[in-house]
């Protein structure tokens, strides 16, 4: 690994370390390229406050420790600066105007939930197509703004009905992604997590469209970062459906 774009820290609450020590871990592995992706602040209304990522107030913060880290590091990493993004259409426009006045690179779409978060989280299981068509009706259309870089985690949604209702809906998604030149994401907090995703059924259906993939550590810890044994099974999970794995993702700007 050279490049890896989804990294957490301490400021979404639910991960740990500072910024300096994940890049300092991925300098020591190696990397030259160190994209942080902190889960979004969200302008809910009524003052909902979540609790799994920045705050609103603490964005400015996240955004000025990194730019100033760039800046001292900038001769030994590259480092850069985005976030970890849902689309939920109903607040999408205002979470763009909260990122408008900072300076950063790139948005990864995690879809956690569909529409906001008094839904039912993606990894409750679910049998229903209704909800799983929504589900991939809302990450088509929020990778269609042409904001997001790779889709974070794509089979984090977890259908547990038909296999022939999942397998129609998942090839939607890779189709679209496919077309859209999104790269899915071989997610190593799953794989060494050992939760349903990265998942071998959702792996099928991207071979057999021919997705690009992309190794993200979603890293919550700064051991996670370009973990050389969770390198290993992502590279030995991606070799077996035979997935072209890109080292680096060409960056889409979510300020255009
Ligand atoms: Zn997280
Ligand atoms: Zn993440």
């Amino acid at each position: 690994m050279i490049a890896n774009y989804h990294t957490h820290t301490f400021r979404c609450h639910h991960a740990s370390g500072v910024e300096r020590d994940y890049i300092e871990k991925a300098i020591a592995e190696g990397l030259t390229v160190m994209g942080f992706s902190d889960h979004v602040p969200m302008p809910f209304p009524d003052g909902h406050q979540s609790g799994f990522r920045i705050r609103i107030e603490e964005l400015e913060d996240y955004v000025r420790t990194l730019q100033a880290l760039r800046e001292e590091y900038k001769d030994r990493i590259e480092i850069l600066i985005g976030f970890e993004a849902e689309y939920y259409p109903a607040y999408f426009d205002a979470m763009l105007d909260l990122l408008a006045p900072y300076d950063y690179d790139y948005m990864i779409l995690g879809q956690h939930f569909i529409d906001n978060e008094a839904s039912s989280y993606a990894a409750t299981p679910v049998t229903d197509e209704a909800y799983i068509t929504r589900y991939v009706d809302q990450v088509l259309e929020g990778l269609s703004t042409g904001k997001y870089t790779y889709l974070a985690h794509p089979d984090v949604y977890n259908f547990t009905g038909d296999e022939n209702v999942y397998y129609k809906h998942m090839k939607r998604l890779c189709e679209g992604c496919k077309s859209m030149n999104i790269p899915v994401e071989i997610n190593l907090l799953g794989l060494m997590g050992k939760r349903h995703y990265p998942s071998d059924r959702f792996y099928r259906i991207a071979a057999e469209v021919g997705n690009d993939a992309v190794i993200g550590c979603d890293a919550h810890h700064v051991k996670d970062v370009a973990d050389p044994e969770a390198l290993r099974a992502g590279e030995e999970f991606a070799a077996k459906y035979g997935l072209r794995v890109l080292e680096t993702v060409e960056l889409k700007n979510p300020k255009k």
